[in-house]
């Protein structure tokens, strides 16, 4: 999911948050929301499908608004429905509060039985809903105190925005799984997933929102809180892989230079030769370019992709996906036709892309196809926040390299190896993110070790 948050004084908060969703769309393409307010009042707009199709007709306007929170969704836990888009929105003896997501809760069944039994009632089936009912819940009298409360109990991955009708608040949590920043514009203060958006409305970024830290934006200006000891960190490798845009750069990490070097890996690591280096784009275009310049094969554009199409794989069902890659992607056939090539993606999660893929190069005259991954094979689930599917449908999980090569019909794989991969995130430490998809080293709680009795 992509979240925004801004507080402004003059702004139209409401565009703003418009326009930052729209560059954070990559993250997620089922529903969109804002909710806005005026210091008094709140209203939340909420729909299926993409920002331009949801606030097609109209943003949400009050007069005076201030303050505006918004999500883009990509769904983890709870079906893509209606119901279940973001930001959630509740009013309680406090008053108001919206909320806005990225992430997954790993205790959220648990959480919400407690919660049940003691007589909330639940609207939704999404895991958010936990959160905005224990801060509503919470005795303390301020909101810092309600939420810092809460934070304490809930586990696993969450970045978000909270907003009441004098506040923005921010919050990450104390692994840092989900990436999240804070911009400053003329008149006030932006907080969002990636620094794309920020660039998008015109705000600096300042600074990440540290991991477990929580900072609420006021009339005062900007403040922080620590709400958590100092776990390690455990920043989502995946973002560097495939999820954030190129453009963004995270916790003091440009996307596009790591993306770039895992290319220039893949080319040491697997000494291919071919005519062409050729990418499946978007997703493995810089790391094409990177494999391209390190081994000094000419990069040519192979492949062809729909630019009015979204991310196939963000489809939920397999049967919208297989549909998805050839409404995608198309061979060139004046570029492909007589040669060997190499071509690189991002990921290979159940092989449905690529297999299509080499198939499609092959039909349109290519030789042979070397396919080469900018990251190791996935065998095991994620619990933090992406949907890189359950075990049993991730090929790696059951398959070895050379039975993938097989089933995809390539002349050859290569995956990137794990210290190729870390060693291209050079800003970070190894030490400092999440692997777990690829080591089953999960650094945080996993669903099945804090689970309640009547939902297993
Ligand atoms: P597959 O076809 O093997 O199931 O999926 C891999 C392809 O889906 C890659 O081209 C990758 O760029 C794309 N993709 C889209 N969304 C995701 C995602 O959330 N995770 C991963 N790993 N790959 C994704
Ligand atoms: Fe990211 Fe993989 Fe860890 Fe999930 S398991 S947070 S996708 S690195
Ligand atoms: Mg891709």
């Amino acid at each position: 999911c992509g979240i925004f948050g801004i507080y402004s004084r003059e702004d139209n908060v409401s565009l703003s948050t418009y326009w930052g969703l729209y560059a954070l769309q990559h993250r997620g393409q089922e529903s969109a929301g804002i909710a806005i307010t005026d210091g008094a009042w709140m209203d939340v707009h909420r729909g299926m499908g993409l920002v331009s199709e949801v606030f097609r007709h109209q943003l949400p306007h009050m007069e005076g608004q201030r303050i505006a929170i918004g999500h883009v969704r990509y769904s983890t836990t709870g079906s893509s429905l209606l119901i279940n888009t973001q930001p959630l929105m509740v009013t309680y003896s406090g008053g108001h509060i919206a909320m806005a997501h990225n992430g997954n809760l790993t205790n959220a069944q648990e959480l919400r039985c407690t919660l049940e039994e003691t007589g909330s009632v639940f609207q939704t089936s999404i895991d958010s809903e936990v959160i905005v009912n224990l801060i509503a819940r919470s005795r303390k009298p301020t909101i810092e105190e309600k939420m810092m409360e809460s934070l304490t109990k809930i586990e696993g991955a969450y970045c978000l925005v909270v907003m009441t009708e004098d506040k923005l608040i921010g919050v990450r949590d104390p692994h840092g799984f989900r990436p999240l920043c804070i911009g400053k514009t003329a008149d006030g203060w932006v907080i969002a997933s990636e620094s794309c958006a920020l660039d998008t409305v015109g705000a600096e970024l300042i600074r990440d929102v540290a991991p477990g830290e929580m900072v609420v934006v006021d009339e005062a200006g900007l403040h922080s809180y620590g709400f958590a000891e100092n776990d390690a960190q455990a920043l989502c490798i995946f973002e560097y892989i495939y999820f954030a845009r190129p453009d963004s750069i995270i916790d003091g990490q440009s996307v596009y230079q790591a993306r770039l070097e895992m290319g220039r890996q893949l080319a040491r690591e697997s000494g291919y030769k071919a005519d062409i280096v050729i990418s499946v784009p978007d997703s493995g275009t810089t790391a094409a370019l990177g494999f391209s310049r390190e081994a000094g094969i000419p990069f040519a554009e192979g492949l062809m992709k729909n630019r009015y199409i979204g991310r196939t794989f963000i489809q939920p069902e397999q049967k919208k996906r297989d549909l998805g890659v050839r409404i995608k992607l198309n061979a060139v056939r004046s570029v492909v036709e007589g040669k060997s090539i190499i071509m690189v993606d991002d990921s290979i999660v159940r092989g449905t892309t690529s297999g299509k893929i080499v198939h499609m190069l092959k039909e349109a005259g290519a030789t042979a196809v070397h396919m080469c991954i900018s990251s190791p094979p996935i065998a095991y689930p994620c619990y933090y926040g992406i949907d890189t599917a359950v075990r049993k449908e991730l090929i790696a999980a059951t398959k070895q390299v050379d039975e993938i090569r097989d089933y995809i019909g390539a002349d050859s794989l290569h995956y990137l190896s794990l210290e190729g991969l870390y060693r291209s995130v050079a800003n970070i430490k190894y030490d400092n993110m999440c692997y777990a998809c690829f080591n089953s080293k999960y650094p945080a709680s996993t669903p099945c070790e804090s689970h309640c009795g009547s939902n297993k």
